[in-house]
């Protein structure tokens, strides 16, 4: 079902908003000058939502200073302890993330709710396959056929339902395991029940290459269904990395076109150049552009140019030379030694902002 409309800080999440990316600082949140410089740096880079884990008081108290330097919605991350959760709210969180089943009683469970009334702040119900603990007690009318994820889910609605007891609708929810067809059947499920934007992932994926790869998987899936609201990619690398793969993920369906999407040939006996080398300068070259562009690097000039015909600029090998491109349309024939240089000139113009 179509997800309600959730507002964190100056973002809409849900209701058909676009599919808003997010990632999480690696930094100590107490330490505020390395968090501020990261959340910049990942700002720049696309980053819609940022989460801080606020493992300890110091932490829930310097988001207020880390909030007053930053330009997108701040999420505390909250685990066990609700003082924290309304310390964070008191520094100005967006949102909380937590699991209320690791908060503990009911009581504590209601205050953090208050405490997100009053500051008008949003809360994601994060279950997590890993941190499954108790039997819920919600009996669902439906089921994924999963045992596992239909526990996951009425551990989710029992939490669900325990905030909207208590008139709490501004609710975010994600349903993460590592595993992907029983991420997919949770989700698939609980927008069967509940109509709350959903937050996407696959926790613990992995490393870059792999990580990427099954949160590509599992993501994509749920993108391509329109389930999704708003998703972090979780990589064992470099936060960067998780906006770089998540604005990937959804240029690739189509679903948000921002930056360059490289499209390479896979070399053969025909290749004229050194296709890997040039492609991975192309892509270190136009890895911060944000205008939606398609650029080709091909490796020989029977097939180069005709079959990037839609890139908006291309460059490609050629009998001695190297050939430069636009619209498969060859512009320009130089040295190879000074593609580079060449294509780089052609690449300038083309992201100048027009007058
Ligand atoms: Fe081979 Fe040329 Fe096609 Fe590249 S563009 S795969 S070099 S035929």
């Amino acid at each position: 079902m179509k997800t309600r409309s959730v507002k964190i800080g100056s973002i809409i999440i849900g209701g058909g908003a676009p599919v808003a990316v997010q990632s999480m600082c690696n930094t100590k949140t107490k330490d505020v000058k390395a968090t501020i410089e990261q959340i910049k740096r990942l700002t720049d880079l696309g980053c819609e939502i940022i989460r801080c884990g606020v493992p300890d008081m110091e932490s829930a108290l310097a988001l207020d200073k880390i909030k007053s330097k930053i330009k997108i919605p701040l999420v505390a991350d909250i685990h066990y302890d609700y003082k924290l959760a309304i310390a964070s709210f008191k520094s100005g969180a967006d949102k909380i993330r937590i699991n209320p089943g690791n908060i503990g009683s009911q009581e504590k469970v209601k205050a953090i709710i208050d405490a997100a009334k009053e500051h008008k702040a949003a809360i994601r119900i994060g279950v997590n396959a890993g941190s499954l603990k108790t039997n819920a007690t919600y009996h669902m009318t439906v089921s994924s056929g999963i045992e596992k994820v239909d526990k996951m889910v009425s551990s989710l609605m029992e939490h669900v339902e325990f905030f909207e007891k208590n008139d709490f609708k501004n609710i975010v929810v994600s349903l993460k395991a590592h595993d992907v067809p029983e991420t997919l059947a949770a989700y698939r499920l609980f927008n069967k029940l509940r109509d709350y934007p959903l937050h996407i992932g696959i926790t613990e994926a992995g490393t870059s290459l792999s990580g990427t790869i099954k949160s590509s998987v599992g993501l994509g899936i749920l993108l391509n269904e329109g389930l999704g609201d708003t998703m972090r990619v979780s990589l064992t690398a470099d936060p960067e990395e998780e906006i770089y793969a998540a604005y990937k993920i959804l240029s690739t369906l189509g679903l948000r076109r921002v930056g360059v999407e490289l499209i390479s040939c896979p070399t053969c006996a025909r290749t004229e150049i050194n296709v890997i080398k040039l492609a991975k300068e192309v892509e270190k070259m136009t890895k911060n552009i944000k205008k939606p562009l398609k650029i080709a690097v091909m490796g020989c000039s029977v097939n180069g140019p005709g079959e990037a015909k839609e890139a908006d600029l291309g460059v490609s090998g050629g009998r001695g030379i190297g050939l430069i491109f636009k619209g498969g349309e060859i512009i320009k024939r130089v040295p190879k030694k000074n593609l580079l240089k060449e294509f780089e000139k052609e690449l300038k113009k083309l992201i100048k902002p027009k007058k």
